[in-house]
């Protein structure tokens, strides 16, 4: 053994949720796991609203404890707003899942909850240490920590949980692009927001701008502080021909609900911007080593899915390793692409159906069943595997038949 390899039964790259539940998952079935992680935590990414699935997921790894002490915000569930007409999800209204609630968590926070988990469970953490070169046959990976030196690890088996850095993407040849059109976000954090007093001021609240031209989530956290971020196409954004406060704010307030809401509020944190962030890959898996999270396909922040896929795919992978690493064959297009591409594709009919309209015209629609709604609250809770739900049974063809069983003659509000 070379004394300057850094050798593991599992290499993680990136200590985001995908990163770290892979890693407390592996620590806790007794494997050795290096998490190599490029900067120093705490630090801020987008993506504050989990899903009620994200608890199955943390529970399950032993996490949620240190999560659900931290006070966070409860977030019970999902209203949409478009001209004037609220339509509210409650999580607990669903088709029988466990959990009916999550949280609203600052990114920055909640991330670090999770990696110190995955060190207490027995991860041993590289921090400010950046992968910048990966030998498939060899199973390592090259890295060069905050001084400039160079560390080599070695594992049996490595996982790419790096999000936006997409290092296996970038360094095998795997990006491919989106299918979905660019988009950008331009967000910022505020106080002061006036917050719904029916019970649903821990709801993320979802304001649909203009003639579906853009929409804007607010996410409000325990402290006070309410994250808020317009979401629409690079094209709608260039059109305005003005920097990211001054869309911002001309936006704001050319949605009256928002505008209402953020009258008295102030901002604390610039206004940001993030575009292009939707991502595919070519392959989720090759000879031992797999790709979670951000890392593979990111989609669309509409449904807050993020934070849940990643947690999944890194609870899966580990899974599977654990398997692979006891001597079983482990079929990884089945068991771990055709798994995660089924919740992905539920969450991406949904994606395009909010896009081009038909799903607002299910949202708004007065007259839905009751299980139309449930259903709906279950897929929007992340519970995106349960083939009760028609929407994820029948991903491909279920909002179109329910758009045609909906009374014509009381067409949802526009
Ligand atoms: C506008 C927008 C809004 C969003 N809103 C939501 C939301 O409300 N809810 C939600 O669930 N999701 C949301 N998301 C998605 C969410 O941001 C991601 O899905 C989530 O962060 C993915 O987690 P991850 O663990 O895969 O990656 P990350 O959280 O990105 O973690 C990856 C880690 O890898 C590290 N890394 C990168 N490169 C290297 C390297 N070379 N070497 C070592 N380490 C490296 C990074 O420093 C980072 O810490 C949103 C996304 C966007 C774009």
């Amino acid at each position: 053994m070379d004394k300057n390899i850094l050798e593991s039964d599992v290499l993680i790259i990136g200590g985001g949720p995908a990163g770290s539940i892979a890693a407390a998952s592996l620590a806790q079935k007794g494997y050795s796991v290096n998490i190599i992680e490029k900067v120093a935590f705490p630090r801020f990414v987008i993506g504050e609203s989990l899903l009620p699935r994200c608890s199955d997921l943390l529970f399950k790894n032993g996490m949620l404890e240190a999560v659900a002490a931290q006070g966070y915000m409860v977030k019970h569930g999902a209203a949409f707003e478009r001209n004037g007409v609220f339509e509210k999800y409650d999580f607990s209204e669903n088709i029988g899942q466990e959990y009916g609630s999550t949280y609203q968590v600052k990114r920055e926070e909640f991330d670090h909850i999770l990696l110190k988990e995955a060190v207490r469970y027995g991860a041993k953490l590289y921090e400010e240490t950046e992968v910048t070169s990966y030998d498939v046959d060899s199973v390592t990976a090259t890295a060069k920590d905050k001084d400039g030196n160079e560390l080599v690890f070695r594992a049996k088996f490595a996982i790419d949980a790096s999000g936006y850095g997409r290092v296996f993407p970038k360094l095998l040849g795997l990006d491919e692009p989106s299918e979905l059109r660019t988009r950008d976000a331009i967000f910022t954090r505020l106080t002061g927001d006036t917050r719904p007093t029916d019970g649903t001021d821990g709801y993320i609240y979802i304001y649909i701008h203009g003639n579906n031209d853009a929409w804007i989530w607010t996410i409000p956290f325990s402290d006070g502080v309410t994250s808020v971020g317009i979401v629409c196409t690079d094209e709608y954004f260039n059109s305005y021909n003005m920097d990211n406060e001054q869309f911002w704010n001309t936006i704001i307030e050319a949605t009256p609900e928002a505008s209402k809401r953020f009258k008295n509020s102030k901002k604390i944190a610039p206004v940001g911007k993030i575009d292009g962030y939707s991502a595919n890959v070519s392959a989720m898996h090759g000879k031992n080593f797999c790709m979670v999270g951000n890392a593979t396909e990111f989609l669309d922040p509409v449904f807050s899915s993020g934070v849940t896929l990643a947690l999944e795919s890194g609870d899966r992978a580990a899974m599977l390793i654990d398997k692979q690493l006891r001597g079983e064959t482990v079929d990884w297009a089945e068991e771990y692409v055709g798994y995660m591409m089924k919740g992905i594709n539920v969450f991406r009919e949904f994606v395009n159906a909010w896009y081009d309209g038909r799903l607002h015209d299910i949202f708004f629609h007065p007259q839905k069943k009751n299980l139309i709604k449930r259903s709906i609250s279950s897929l929007l809770g992340g519970y995106v595997w349960d083939d009760k739900n028609l929407f994820v049974r029948n991903h491909d063809t279920a909002i179109n038949a329910t758009l045609s069983m909906l009374p014509k003659n009381n067409k949802a509000n526009k």
